[in-house]
């Protein structure tokens, strides 16, 4: 079966529900740039297809980087005098600034503030910090804890080890018909946030599922990867073959209540740019938004030296939500409809890459006569030409070769999936016969 033949039988509620329970299930795990935390999130996203874990040694160069010491988490806490555990990485895996070093120490609540990060402005959330690329450590909490706490010493503690180990990440290749590449890459480095990180990994893991079932014509590569220093890892392991790709996706984003927004890749003008914008267009709120050099790893794939046709496919924009980057990116946050919602566009955007054809009209001189194959209306005179067959001209009229599908549905204002009925129509009658079919470089 082909993946628009796929797309049609789906049944997004069920699609939507069992995202919903995949982030649930991965939500509660500690995951960083590196450790056991990604292992385990790799290790499960693999039930759902074949998944190739790669594992690349502390200390390897990759471009301006070095993949960084390996991180991994026991415990932590802040306690009392009385022993009490104030702050408790048990209770929530974002007390702890991740990549924080082991550390074992009595302090005054003046020092210890020193080491506290919190949001006044949101005085329930849990901020998400990190520290990567340098040697520290520090506790999240609540600007509510921390307003609790009285001048006292507090004793703290992170059972943390931060040595040589290595980077994890876990790819899978879909071979289809042709070598053309389609590049689908998401973050995993994040922990308990469930839009961003859990969302796109949800819906990467479905996508992947749902590809590896069909007949393909492009080939499609899916990466679960830790933000930058991941995608940096493997454009260097791989920089031989990049010119395979002809398109591509960094997914991110894909469970808030927001609509969907595709921003574009560096070029503009990309199949992708062109597909995702075409798809976004007849649905109600989304949109397209040009490239810009700050966001998720299409800022690697789309960095100068590479200039990869990969875009990004969101909701709500990073940021752009209160919730972003917080405990308040929790799973009453992300909802099951709009998973179903953001995996059925990115299944329509693929769609376009995998059937945008060129076709040859076998009838050119003139319009070939319609009524009598059945195909145009039996009534002359009308005032309006109904829409299929006002699509259905379309596709005879730019079937000379150089124009495929998609140029087709762009200019005719027709969706994609009319403009090929159409065309699957004149083919079975004989007035159409198919050409080429690589993706296109925009
Ligand atoms: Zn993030």
């Amino acid at each position: 079966m082909t993946l628009g033949g796929a797309r049609q039988q789906l049944d997004l509620d069920v699609l939507g529900r069992q995202m919903y329970a995949c982030i649930e299930e991965l939500y509660p795990l500690c995951r960083s740039i590196t450790g056991d935390g990604v292992r385990e999130t790799l290790r499960r996203i693999g039930r759902h297809f074949p998944l190739t874990l790669h594992e690349v040694p502390t200390g390897v160069p990759v471009f301006d980087w070095t993949v960084p010491n390996e991180w991994n988490i026991r415990d932590a806490w802040v306690k009392s005098g009385s022993g009490e555990r104030v702050v408790d990485f048990r209770k929530s895996n974002l007390h702890v600034v991740s990549y924080s070093v082991p550390v074992r120490a009595r302090m005054a609540l003046a020092e210890l503030k020193e080491r506290l990060h919190s949001l006044p402005e949101s005085p329930d959330r849990i901020p998400y910090r990190t520290s990567y690329y340098r040697e520290t450590w520090g506790f999240c909490l609540t600007q509510r804890q921390l307003d609790a706490l009285p001048d006292a010493a507090y004793e703290v503690c992170i059972d943390s080890s931060l040595v040589p180990g290595s980077l994890s990440y876990g790819e899978c290749y879909l071979p289809g018909e042709t070598a053309d590449e389609v590049l689908v890459s998401c973050h995993i480095c994040h922990p308990s946030l469930a839009n961003d990180n859990l969302a796109g990994v949800a819906v990467a893991t479905f996508l992947g599922e749902i590809l590896s079932r069909v007949s393909l014509r492009c080939s499609y590569r899916l990466l679960f990867i830790p933000g930058t220093i991941g995608s940096l890892t493997w454009l260097s392991r791989n920089e031989a073959n990049l010119h395979r790709i002809k398109a591509g996706l960094v997914l991110t984003g894909l469970g808030d209540p927001g609509t969907p927004t595709y921003k574009k890749s560096r070029r503009g003008n990309a199949a992708i740019d062109r597909a995702a914008t075409h798809v976004l267009k007849s649905h109600a709120g989304a949109r397209s938004v040009e490239f810009s050099p700050y966001g998720y790893d299409e800022r690697q794939y789309c960095s100068p030296g590479f200039d990869l046709p990969v875009g990004c496919l969101m909701r709500t924009p990073h940021g752009q939500y209160p919730e972003y980057h917080t405990s308040g990116d929790n799973l009453d946050f992300v909802r099951p409809a709009s998973l179903a919602d953001s995996l059925a566009v990115a299944l329509d955007i693929f769609h376009v890459l995998e059937d945008d054809k060129a076709y040859l009209s076998t009838n050119p001189k003139g319009e070939p006569q319609l009524g009598r194959r059945g195909l145009y209306r039996a009534m002359g005179g009308l005032s309006d030409v109904g829409a299929h067959e006002m699509a259905m001209l379309w596709v005879l009229n730019l079937s000379d070769g150089r124009h495929r599908l998609l140029e087709i549905a762009e200019r005719s204002g027709y969706p994609f999936d009319v403009v090929q009925r159409m065309a699957r129509m004149l083919m079975e009658h004989g007035l159409l016969h198919e050409i080429g079919s690589a993706v296109s470089n925009g």
